[in-house]
């Protein structure tokens, strides 16, 4: 691998190119902002400054892998993912889990779709991730995202383990997430939660009462029966996993949804990993890049912070990003704006390299 410039490195790690260049002369080494730093080099000067970096490729860059100390680690709310087979209930779950929250915390407020919602029970916070789809979470894997971090895996009693069942559970073995499984639709005649239970261990997801790991609850989406127990159930499965993340830090996160809307221009629903994302930050998303002009949370309330594990619609970017796109905040406008031209102009390069080795095939055919 190459490395990379001492201004792109800046870049990358949002700080100033001169604190760079004095942090290497202090290590002994005397670099311009344009001289290339070697992968050593880079993790070196990453370390004195209390980052850990990790080299991707050389054509791409590096990825920054943030390292917080421990008192900078707060407790933050989990991130769940509903998923299970067509037709099993999540959809249904969703809409009865909102219903059961709203109604358990703040008073009214109309759920809007940007892709994620938050729920109150008692003084605790759980995120949904609505529709991640699975192609959306292969690809935010694939970038070493831990989107998520607990699967509710959805089962109808009636119906049993499926095709998609049993993706979902490779999804969340791959992703060494863990699996709290309901079990839905136990009002209909031919439910049989235990036959479920049976199934499931073939594919090593075992019920706690059972010596496994694995937590069941029985519900039904459509009765609302039992909802409660399932979010109090997520909650035992996050205090196991002591979810902590550092909110007193530049924003990082990811686009977990973004179209184009016709009056607000290119609207993307990120979600809050790191540090603390306000109005007037400077964010870069994939190729994408611009000043958050308004933060909307769920309810379609404009916010003016949202912290590790919100979700939040941000308003004020070049473009539309892609789903599962990492985003991060930078201190400087410009360093945004370069990163962002830089891989669109690589995008670009890419396509038309693509392109011009089709055009070669057609000429003088596959060899
Ligand atoms: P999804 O494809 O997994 O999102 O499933 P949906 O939520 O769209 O539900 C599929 C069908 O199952 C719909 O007709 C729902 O009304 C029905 N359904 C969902 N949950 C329950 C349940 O707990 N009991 C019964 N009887 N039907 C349910
Ligand atoms: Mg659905």
């Amino acid at each position: 691998p190459q490395g990379a410039t001492v201004q792109k490195f800046a870049e990358l790690l949002a700080v100033g190119p001169n604190e760079v260049i004095k942090r290497l002369f202090m290590l002994g080494n005397v670099l311009t902002l344009t001289q290339s730093m070697n992968d050593e080099l880079i993790e070196l000067v990453a370390d004195d400054m209390g980052r850990k970096v990790r080299v991707v490729s050389p054509e791409e860059e590096f990825t920054v892998v943030y390292h917080d100390s421990d008192d900078e680690l707060k407790p933050r709310p989990p991130v769940v993912t509903v998923m299970g087979h067509v037709d099993h209930g999540k959809t249904s779950l969703l809409d009865a889990i909102r219903d059961t929250g709203v109604a358990a915390g703040e008073a009214g407020g109309i759920t809007q779709h940007i892709g994620a919602s938050v729920v109150t029970v008692g003084s605790r916070k759980i995120t949904f991730i609505d529709t991640p789809g699975h192609e959306a979470f292969t690809a935010m894997r694939a970038r070493g995202a831990q989107v998520t971090d607990i699967i509710v895996l959805v089962v109808a009693a009636d119906d049993g383990v499926m095709p998609q069942t049993i993706e979902a559970i490779n999804h969340a073995r791959a992703a060494n997430v863990p699996i709290v499984v309901a079990v839905n639709k136990i009002d209909k005649p031919g439910a049989n939660a235990d036959r479920v239970r049976q199934e499931l261990t073939t594919y090593e997801v075992v019920p706690e009462e059972w010596g496994g790991a694995n937590m069941f609850v029985e519900v039904s989406a459509k009765k609302r029966l039992h909802i409660d127990d399932l979010l109090e159930t997520i909650l035992l499965q996050a205090d196991v996993l002591e979810l902590r993340a550092n909110p007193d830090a530049l924003a990082s996160g990811f686009v977990i949804e973004a179209n184009l809307d016709k009056g607000r221009g290119p609207v993307a629903t990120v979600l809050v990993q790191r540090g603390t994302l306000k109005p007037g930050d400077v964010l870069v998303a994939g190729t994408s890049y611009g000043r958050v002009r308004a933060l909307i949370d769920p309810h379609g309330a404009h916010i003016d912070s949202a912290i590790p594990a919100s979700p939040a619609e941000v308003l004020g970017l070049s473009s539309v990003p892609v789903a599962g796109d990492e985003f991060r905040v930078f201190e400087d406008e410009r360093d945004a704006r370069r990163l962002a031209e830089e891989r669109a102009l690589r995008e670009r390069l890419t396509a038309q390299d693509a392109k011009t080795h089709t055009s070669l095939t057609d000429l003088f055919g596959r060899i």
